[in-house]
């Protein structure tokens, strides 16, 4: 079967040539479906209820658990869901690193981060006073790892890293850089948004603390992310939101709390989201990542080679970079191509991708980026450059 058929938003008439997967994929047939079945004829709350279908519901609720479990190799009640990659790295921030680091010490992160692993860190440095540090990228664009080497040091509490950047695309060496931080007993946190629905995670493998990701940017539901922690972790950590679910007992004067991982998912779950994300899993697990990652890796190459052939072309990925390809024309502003290309029925992100530091790094005030996924084709990659070449045209 071919991989754009699983995708019904490549169905309707005139759909847009869709190569914003950076931002957000497009959801599977199956996710789908099991969205409107949760969310309809089959929804009730779970972990509550003792009928029947309160129960099937638990059921495949923790289901999806333990395929995500399995998906990074992590193990029993070490995966928390969340609202996506920026809540999860929030919940650590405010229950893991703000409770227990001291004013004297440092958290690193690098250059290349989101955002979502850079604002949060200034938020616990300015309620310590404690260091926020930044490892630069070399020549090709990965974590300078002799830089990391000397900026890492035993005063380092955490250290928070992209695995691959949205910007840049490339698979960064996150093992390298654990190493580093566990020389220096440094706790670590990888940011896996851009990662899982390329390479194979393999939490244990990584011996990496806490991994984050977001269900939307794998072929799942908006709204739902996980945070893996290791169980002793987990098990330190005091719950960010405080409600009902996420306790063991209740009096009027104190509370004790359920045991990770529902410690940490007070109130009412996104429950269709969390059944419906399992198809999302089923469909990485079934095409395997191999194939996708073959499929994306031949396409971008493509991309490469046809964005090579227009003059002034300015690349910021390097040419290693999975499913992301992010680009310059000189002297042209990237938002004026991205409008004309919105004309042309091309579906871009033009701007700096919520990663304005490394926009700094590269001094560049902004690109465009396209993000290639499974569903798209060769076709789209010809449509995309033609429409290109047309605005460049009328833009000079
Ligand atoms: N980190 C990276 C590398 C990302 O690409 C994104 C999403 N653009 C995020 C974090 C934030 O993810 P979310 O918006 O799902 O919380």
């Amino acid at each position: 079967m071919n991989l754009r058929d699983e995708f019904p938003f490549f169905a309707q008439p005139n759909a847009p040539v869709f190569l914003d997967s950076g931002a957000s994929t497009q959801k599977t047939k199956s996710v789908l479906d099991a969205l409107a079945r949760s969310n309809g004829v089959e929804h009730s709350s779970v972990h509550r209820g003792n009928y029947a279908l309160s129960r099937k519901n638990t059921d495949a609720f923790e289901l999806t658990r333990n395929l995500v479990t399995q998906f990074v190799n992590a193990q029993k009640d070490e995966i928390v869901f969340t609202a996506g990659t920026t809540a999860s790295i929030n919940l650590v921030a405010y229950s893991f690193v703000l409770p227990n680091i001291q004013d004297h010490q440092n958290i690193v992160i690098t250059v290349a981060e989101h955002h979502a692993n850079l604002v949060i860190w200034q938020r616990i440095t300015q309620l310590t006073g404690c260091e926020l540090r930044f490892i630069e990228l070399d020549a090709q664009g990965q974590f300078d790892l002799i830089q990391a080497d000397n900026l890492i040091d035993e005063d380092t509490f955490l250290v928070s890293m992209t695995h691959v950047s949205n910007v840049l695309g490339n698979l960064q060496p996150v093992k390298d850089l654990i190493d580093i931080a566990k020389q220096n007993q440094a706790y670590t946190l990888i940011d896996g948004a851009q990662a899982v629905s390329h390479v194979d995670v393999d939490v244990q493998f990584l011996d990496v603390d806490f991994y984050v990701f977001s269900a939307h940017k794998m072929y799942g539901p908006t709204g739902l992310g996980v945070l893996f922690g290791k169980n002793e972790l987990l098990n330190s950590m005091p719950p960010l939101i405080y409600g009902g679910a996420m306790v063991a007992s209740v009096s009027r004067k104190q509370t004790t709390f359920a045991k990770p991982p529902h410690r940490f998912e007070a109130g009412t779950a996104p429950i269709s989201s969390v059944i419906a994300f399992a198809h999302a899993i089923e469909f990485l697990n079934e095409h395997t990542l191999e194939e996708i990652q073959n499929h994306s890796q031949q396409l971008t190459d493509y991309t490469f080679e046809q964005l090579n052939q227009i003059k002034d072309i300015q690349f910021l990925s390097p040419k290693t970079s999975m499913g992301i390809v992010a680009f310059n024309i000189k002297d042209i502003h990237h938002a004026d191509i991205a409008m004309l290309l919105d004309e042309q029925n091309i579906a871009l992100r033009s701007g700096i991708f919520c990663a304005q530091v490394l926009f700094d790094f590269y001094e560049l005030k902004g690109a465009l980026r396209i993000g290639i996924a499974p569903y798209n084709t060769k076709q789209d990659i010809d449509l995309f450059i033609t429409a290109l070449k047309k605005s460049i045209e009328m833009l000079s």
